[in-house]
């Protein structure tokens, strides 16, 4: 059962590290957003454990991939995953926006389909973007002080 869950495990690693490879750079993707922040704590519903809350820091070269590993080590199939959160906040051009999701994975070693994690993560993302899209850059500097 253990190596089951072993194969699973790496199984998701793998799948991740393809993932995040293959990810464009938030440059890329985004190209407006100089930095992104992403703020995470995290909540057992069943006060049975604690994690300890994360922030990620994302500049211009880094890869545009926003999925967060649940980080129960007993969890398969779980995860977070702030993509579409990130792409909204940034298409629209917003500093900041927060909210939370739930875990769907599975706990209990070998025991896939009997208890869902349902940890809790509460996110706050934001970003800062690059100064020429200030609307004060469109002011004309030979008519300045000349309203
Ligand atoms: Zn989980």
């Amino acid at each position: 059962m253990v190596d089951k869950h072993m194969d699973a495990y790496k199984h998701e690693r793998e799948t991740r590290r393809r993932a995040y490879m293959s990810a464009p750079s938030l440059k890329d993707q985004f190209p407006a957003a100089e930095q992104l922040v992403l703020e995470l704590t995290f909540v057992d519903p069943n006060a049975a454990s604690q994690h300890s809350p994360q922030t990620h820091t994302f500049g211009p070269t880094a890869r545009a991939y926003f999925e967060v590993a649940c980080p129960f080590s007993s969890c398969t199939g779980g995860g977070f995953d702030l993509s579409a959160v990130v792409a909204d906040l940034l298409s629209h051009g917003e500093r900041a926006a927060s909210g939370k999701l739930v875990c769907r994975g599975w706990q209990d070693r070998g025991l896939a389909g009997e208890h869902r994690c349902l940890l809790e993560m509460s996110y706050r993302v934001s970003a800062s973007f690059e100064t020429l899209v200030e609307p004060s850059s469109r002011s004309k500097p030979n008519r300045l002080g000349k309203w």
